[in-house]
């Protein structure tokens, strides 16, 4: 579809070179509108569309921190950028063997596309209240998760020139989409770096972080934060292109490719923390999944399984966990406020 792309040649043509962030908003909003894009006919997989155990134990963690709130009623639980529903669906699976949380949970989803929230909808025995942001979800205690949600918000991107360091616009040559710079120079913490180096910053991940965090510090609650990143602010231009489980030119198609970028988690760490909530851990997903008892999940299903479902049991814990998989690739922000300060 031709669409996005001429809307944003056209945006260039009459404004001048625009941000990366705003071509990144662009194309994924109208990528996430028109499509399912998981799973094996899609662009890309994700943990809870490889196996149940995922949603199941994020459920879990749920409802044991309720418990240790104090069981609040009602308990807000929030799900950004929730996919197809599985995840969900897994969680309150899990989470819904205690009929106590089942009644006082009230489900918001942050989803804006129309395609996806219909998914979800199709996929929920309960019914959500879907909400553009987090904003609009009523204030209260708060149970938040979030699995590859982060790496979809749009960055910005500075390149530090001889000059000093320039945002990274995007401009139109012939009819296609270049990179150029500012001539403006912004500061940051990297006045050394190499002439060509990138850095990023993502001020709506940093904004999602800091209502999260006001919101948790002042009612109370938790948050699980689940994505590929980096844990310390670090220049490298992650901005990625995926289509069909392949990498895709980013400025090829825009708003037929999926425009990820890696999480800066020492940025969302501080955003929360300094909001006034406690960031108990951060740790790979692969730990975090084997302290919460990953291993005897997947046993207790193989119990009652067919030989080839064992084989696809084993198959999906070790993608979930392993090493090289996503077990260290994918990593866990964990805020913990059991009580309100
Ligand atoms: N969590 C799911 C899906 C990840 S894909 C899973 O793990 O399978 C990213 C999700 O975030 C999609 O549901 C997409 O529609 C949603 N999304 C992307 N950008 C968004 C934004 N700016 N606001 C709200 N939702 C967004």
């Amino acid at each position: 579809m031709p669409g996005v792309a001429d809307d944003l040649r056209r945006l260039i043509a009459e404004k001048g070179p625009i941000s990366v962030a705003q071509y990144i908003e662009i194309s994924n909003a109208h990528y996430y509108a028109t499509r399912d894009p998981l799973g094996v006919a899609g662009d890309f997989t994700t943990a809870p569309e490889i196996s149940q155990m995922f949603g199941e134990l994020l459920g879990l963690w749920c409802l044991v921190q309720w418990r240790q709130m104090g069981a609040p009623d009602p308990i807000n639980i929030v799900e950004a950028g929730p996919g197809r529903g599985t995840l969900m669906a897994d969680f309150l699976r899990a989470a819904g063997q205690d009929l106590a949380f089942t009644q006082a949970l009230r489900l918001y989803l942050i989803e804006t596309s129309p395609t996806l929230r219909q998914a979800q909808k199709d996929k929920l025995h309960i019914e959500p209240v879907w909400c553009d942001t987090l904003d609009d979800v009523p204030e209260g205690p708060m149970l938040f998760v979030a699995n590859e949600f982060f790496d979809a918000l749009p960055i910005q991107q500075f390149e530090r020139t001889l000059e000093g360091w320039c945002e990274r616009l995007i401009d139109v040559e012939g009819d296609k989409f270049c990179f150029v710079v500012s001539d403006k120079t912004e500061a940051n913490e990297f006045p050394d770096a190499a002439v060509g180096e990138v850095i990023e910053t993502c001020p709506a991940g940093m904004a999602v972080a800091q209502s999260l965090g006001e919101r948790i510090a002042a009612h109370g609650g938790g948050a699980l934060i689940i994505d590929y990143g980096y844990a310390k602010t670090e220049p490298g231009d992650t901005l990625q292109a995926v289509k069909n489980h392949r990498y895709h030119s980013v400025l090829a198609d825009p708003g037929e490719v999926d425009l990820t970028a890696h999480v800066n988690f020492e940025q969302l760490y501080q955003a929360i923390n300094e909001a006034g909530a406690n960031v108990e851990i951060f740790v790979t997903q692969r730990n975090f999944s084997l302290n919460l008892g990953i291993e005897q999940r997947a046993e207790i299903l193989s119990a009652e399984a067919t030989p080839e479902q064992v084989e696809e049991i084993k198959s999906a814990l070790n993608l979930l966990i392993g090493e090289d998989e996503m077990g260290n690739l994918f990593k866990v922000l964990v805020v913990n406020n059991e009580t309100t300060c």
